[in-house]
């Protein structure tokens, strides 16, 4: 079997598709996207393809390596996800080549099902205790919130008790029948990181994500040893060099590489191992489309350290399209009781409405964070 053609399809609300045909009719599909630059994804994945046309997808062990070490510049967001993407197509073409679910072809399955968490949006308190309520109706019981607006490097008290407030809300309304982390975004800085993370405690939330940005990890074991909130990082590191640094540095009890990021399922399997030989948890980090879903849930599956998984059901991003809208079997991805099963179809399970994908990729839009600003005009973190 040889690899013949690749094709991207940007799409809303803000990722892209990639499909891998072979001349036997087998294809593959995969979701290379770094949010906010698909279009540069888009043209790495296309320079990539001369590595891959003609080749044998079955050795997806040595494609990737090509991939990731023939071109002597490696890692970083754009080429990490778009070798992610074709990563992805190339163990779906191996699944429904050997008519079996990826996490068979990953040892077989470690668990029966994992927990789903659910992104809360709405910024005032109020919204965010009516929008929790409407999630568990639907069987969740799990959430993952911003912990902060934007934050000044020193910031003021009114900053953090507007922070604090949101979240002594939700344990007051809820107390420990739900749990939620709380997403800092790398909108802090050291400095008032400490602060916040001091002013949160109390009220012990499942974990603290990107306390500080991926780039000041050295932190991470500086803050761990002040707090007992397990600090979440690992969606800004894109292969097993970036994460194997802050394993060695330590203070991240919970693991969140990208599946569309970091390199795939090949890389995320290793780096999921890599974690558990640190006793660090893993939860894939999704906010993105189904077959980074379908990849994270085969890791997740085959991997005894995966906690939860994120899914982007319901996200404020999802604008223009839903999780499930391009897929054409969304039974076998039904959340029940908040839980995710195993999917039985082979490949990553996923059968694309490639009619709507073709249709809907004519008007996909450029989707750009906001550009936030601080009140002296400086730019902040989103
Ligand atoms: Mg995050």
């Amino acid at each position: 079997m040889k690899i013949t053609k690749l094709t991207t399809y940007r799409l809303p609300p803000r990722w892209m598709f990639l499909k891998i045909e072979t001349d036997e009719g087998v294809t593959g599909w995969g979701e290379p996207v770094i949010e906010g630059r698909a279009r540069s994804v888009e043209a790495a994945v296309h320079e990539l393809s001369e590595y891959l046309i003609g080749k044998d997808p079955a050795r997806i062990n040595d494609l990737w390596q090509v991939l990731y070490r023939a071109g002597f510049y490696r890692g970083g967001p754009i080429l990490m996800s778009a070798i992610a993407g074709i990563d992805q197509a190339l163990w779906d073409i191996k699944g429904k080549v050997l008519d079996a679910p990826v996490y068979e072809l990953l040892g077989g399955l470690v668990r029966d099902r994992i927990k789903a968490y659910s992104w809360v949006g709405g910024d005032r308190p109020a919204d965010v205790i009516a929008n929790i309520r409407t999630l568990q109706e639907i069987g969740f019981d799990t959430f993952k919130l911003n912990g902060c607006e934007e934050m000044g490097i020193i910031d003021s008290s009114a900053k953090i008790d507007a922070a604090v407030a949101v979240v002594a809300e939700i344990r007051s309304a809820f107390g420990n029948t739900i749990e939620f982390g709380l997403d800092f975004h790398g909108r802090v800085a050291a400095p008032m990181a400490k602060v916040l993370i001091h002013e949160l405690e109390p009220f012990r939330p499942l974990f603290i994500e990107e306390p500080v940005l991926a780039e000041q990890a050295e932190y991470y074991p500086r803050l761990a040893a002040q707090t007992h909130i397990p600090i979440a990082a690992g969606e800004r590191m894109f292969s097993r060099f970036d994460f194997k640094r802050v394993l060695e540095g330590g203070g991240i009890s919970i693991l969140q590489p990208d599946l569309s990021h970091a390199g795939g399922i090949s890389e995320c399997f290793r780096i999921a191992a890599m974690a558990e030989a640190y006793d660090v948890a893993l939860a894939p980090h999704c906010p993105l489309g189904p077959l980074a879903l379908a990849s994270c849930l085969a890791v997740d599956f085959v991997s005894h350290n995966a906690v939860f998984q994120e899914q982007s059901m319901g996200i404020h991003y999802n604008k223009g399209a839903e999780l499930f809208d391009y897929v054409a079997n969304k039974d076998d991805f039904r959340i029940e009781d908040g839980w995710f099963y195993p999917n039985k179809r082979p490949g990553l399970g996923v059968e694309v409405d490639e009619e709507l994908v073709i249709e809907r990729s004519k008007t996909a839009p450029d989707w750009r964070n906001p550009v936030w600003r601080l009140a002296d005009g400086s730019v902040a973190e989103w």
